[in-house]
């Protein structure tokens, strides 16, 4: 059984969705937590006190993640808070679907500056307290989407793509320090982000899935609670893959 007790983790966009699964499972399995938020301010209290009720610490810290000064605070919070940090979790991502001839700059820049800056921003702000430490836990949540492309999200799958790109070099640079970093990349998850995508597309995610079902944010939590935990700590520059088989 995987114990992250003692241990803190930050998961950023831990408010909703994949990133409060995660937040909740890491606490489940002993670590205590620091839920960003961007600006869901209630629903980060809940996950907090859903986590103290397990009889862990928490604590809700708002940052916007595409601001370098949100992400500093932010490991500043946590580490006068709970002294240390040991597992970051760089969840927080946002979409805004169009095909490439008609995506504005805007929604080029807000999807590349929330999913790949933010994690830059984060890993960045954090790198030295584990270095220091020497231990940590990276890990990134991209997309089934960065590693294969997908029509209607070129900024998207870009992003996603920039950060196993991320994710492989912060892997070359910090092992030294006994630091890893590994990305997990979701198929399709019934979360608020992709609450607008028309059915004929999930039933056609539903198809190409082998395993016969959409994913659970609960799946994605799994698998990232054991890349944070000390039996994963041979296992770096990967990319998992939580998409039930899904080709590509
Ligand atoms: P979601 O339900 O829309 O939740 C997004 C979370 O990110 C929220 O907690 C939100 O905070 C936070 N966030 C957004 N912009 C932020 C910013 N600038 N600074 C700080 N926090 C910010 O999305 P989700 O489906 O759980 O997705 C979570 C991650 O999984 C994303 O990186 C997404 O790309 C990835 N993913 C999702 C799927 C899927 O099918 N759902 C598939 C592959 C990958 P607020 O609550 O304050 O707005």
């Amino acid at each position: 059984m995987i114990d992250l007790t003692g241990k803190t983790a930050i998961v950023t966009g831990g408010s909703r969705g994949i990133g409060r699964a995660i937040a909740l499972q890491l606490a489940r399995q002993g670590a205590d937590i620091v839920v960003n938020f961007q600006s869901s301010a209630q629903a980060a209290e809940e996950v907090v006190s859903l986590i103290k009720d397990m009889g862990r610490e928490a604590i809700a810290v708002q940052a916007d993640v595409r601001q370098m000064d949100d992400a500093q605070r932010l490991i500043k919070e946590t580490l006068t808070a709970f002294k240390r940090i040991d597992i970051l979790v760089n969840n927080a991502g946002t979409t805004r679907d169009g095909l490439l001839l008609r995506m504005s700059e805007d929604d080029w820049d807000i999807v590349l500056d929330t999913n790949l800056r933010g994690a830059f921003h984060c890993t960045k702000a954090v790198m030295r307290t584990m270095m220091k430490q020497r231990s940590g836990r990276i890990i990134n949540i991209t997309s089934v989407a960065g590693v294969a492309g997908n029509a209607g999200q070129a900024n998207y799958a870009s992003a996603k793509a920039g950060l196993i790109g991320l994710t492989k070099s912060v892997a070359k640079e910090m092992g030294s320090r006994n630091v890893t970093c590994n990305a997990v990349a979701p198929g399709y998850i019934p979360t608020d982000l992709t609450a607008d995508l028309p059915e004929e597309i999930i039933e056609q995610a539903r198809r190409m899935t082998p395993l016969g079902r959409l994913g659970r944010v609960e799946d994605v939590a799994y698998v990232t609670a054991f890349l944070a935990s000390d039996e994963a700590a041979f296992v770096t520059a990967q990319v998992l893959c939580v998409d039930g088989g899904m080709a590509f």
